[in-house]
């Protein structure tokens, strides 16, 4: 069986950047397993720009992103398999993986980063009545399809949901030259970057129905056409208010979920993302397994990943070199309006010059407070002119607040008036 000191599941951006970091931190004997047949990820097809402004304070397209960390991999000489699928993951750190050369591996791991990235919620997810007709993709799908095989899916386009795939779609189609009749939103506001809804619908005149979703596909061998309908709060269809929109496509864009089927394999406790519950050094409860990146949470900017991914990197390198943390947490609680944060939980004894919490909120808020309570007490009270579920929030947690706070055991942060 081989040996690794430190196996990284997954070399898109996450996975490279981890990579880097436990190298430079002085550990030589890693492997990066990717299934695709190159490095980069998600990002290899994402050929729109925007990637990249805080890391680089450029923008660059997504292959171009990944392209700085691929050399880097290479010059630094960091082993990676290609075309190599790990197929099973155990807590004694045993990784199964199967590719064309080698057959079944088996690796035998001190440390591990789980790098898998996330999935796109398929059709089946969501239940929409109607033929089961061609010409109903996930949006990624039709992304790689026009981006990298060279392909268009369809002409007259129907998007189902307003994450920022969705957007970034309707203006990929578009400028194939393909009609994007609209993009339609179950919930009352764009679960998608604001500067994507400006870029990518309004820039090109596409309507944006909110409050709206797909209630019948239409179409025997390939889609002819949606019912569209307005919903209620409880996001029931209402009677009386369908639309017949005629079209030749259906893209989904209707959320994403972390690719957990080894993380659950091997023990790993999930959390409410469906990704990993870390704690500040993106450990999770197996010790010596460590997660970043979309597998984790989904984020909309690269460069949040690669810096939480410098982390797990850097915090597998101390795990190889004996470092150990106390074993007692302080743990983060999502309060009102906040679905989760990551971390979940915060060795006290391993801060070093505070912790960065990201989390997103439940609900469109606007004029409202992020407050912090280190147990009843408001350590932090900071008004936000808008929140919304489409964009990630960052906070930093200062060292200082940890020592004046010593016996503190949960943290919550909330939304308030
Ligand atoms: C359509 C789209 C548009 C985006 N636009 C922007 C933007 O404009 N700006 C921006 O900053 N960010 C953007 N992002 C976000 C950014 O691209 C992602 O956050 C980032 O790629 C996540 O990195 P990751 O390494 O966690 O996951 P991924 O990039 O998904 O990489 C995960 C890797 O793990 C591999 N893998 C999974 N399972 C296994 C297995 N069992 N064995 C071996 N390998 C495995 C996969 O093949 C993949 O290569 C966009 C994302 C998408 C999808």
């Amino acid at each position: 069986m081989q040996q690794y000191d430190i196996v990284i599941i997954g070399g898109g951006p996450a996975g490279l950047a981890a990579a880097i970091k436990a190298k430079e931190e002085g550990i030589d004997n890693i492997l990066i397993l990717e299934r695709d047949k190159s490095l980069g990820g998600i990002l290899n097809q994402c050929i729109h720009n925007g990637f990249g402004l805080h890391t680089f304070k450029e923008e660059l397209t997504g292959p171009e992103y990944a392209q700085r960390f691929i050399d880097k991999i290479s010059d630094m000489k960091v082993d990676y398999k290609l075309n190599t699928m790990v197929i099973d993951l155990n807590e004694d750190k045993i990784i199964t993986a199967v590719n064309d050369e080698d057959g079944i591996l088996e690796i035998k791991a001190k440390s591990i980063i789980l790098a898998m990235g996330c999935r796109e919620r398929p059709r089946g997810a969501i239940n929409i009545p109607g033929s089961r007709c061609a010409g109903i993709y996930t949006a990624g799908t039709a992304q790689k399809f026009v981006n990298i095989e060279g392909e268009m899916p369809g002409r007259e386009v129907v998007i189902l949901g307003s994450g920022d795939i969705g957007l970034i779609m309707a203006r990929r189609m578009t400028l194939e030259g393909a009609k994007v009749k609209a993009v339609v939103e179950l919930m009352p506001y764009s679960g998608g970057l604001k500067r994507n809804i400006v870029q990518c619908l309004d820039d090109f005149g596409i309507p944006l129905k909110l409050a709206h979703t797909v209630t019948k596909i239409e179409g025997k061998d390939r889609v002819t056409g949606v019912n569209i309908s307005k919903v209620d709060d409880k996001m029931r269809p209402i009677r009386g208010t369908e639309e017949y929109i005629p079209c030749d496509t259906l893209l989904l864009s209707v959320g994403l979920l972390p690719e957990n089927e080894l993380s659950r394999k091997a023990g790993v406790k999930l959390g409410v993302t469906g990704g990993p519950e870390v704690d500040e050094r993106m450990g999770t409860n197996i010790e010596g397994v460590f997660a970043c990146g979309n597998v984790l949470h989904v984020h909309d900017l690269v460069d949040f990943v690669t810096e939480e991914s410098y982390n797990a990197g850097k915090n597998a390198a101390d795990y190889i070199k004996g470092k150990k943390v106390n074993k007692e947490v302080v743990e983060l609680i999502p309060g009102n309006g906040v679905s989760y944060t990551v971390p979940k939980t915060i060795h006290v004894d391993n801060i070093n010059k505070g912790v960065d919490i990201r989390f997103r909120v439940r609900n469109v808020f606007k004029d409202k407070f992020i407050s912090v309570y280190f147990d009843n007490k408001q350590v932090i009270h900071r008004k936000k002119r808008v929140l919304a579920p489409g964009e990630m929030e960052t906070l930093k947690l200062a060292e200082g607040m940890f020592e004046e706070n010593p016996n503190c055991k949960n943290i919550t942060i909330k939304i308030e008036d």
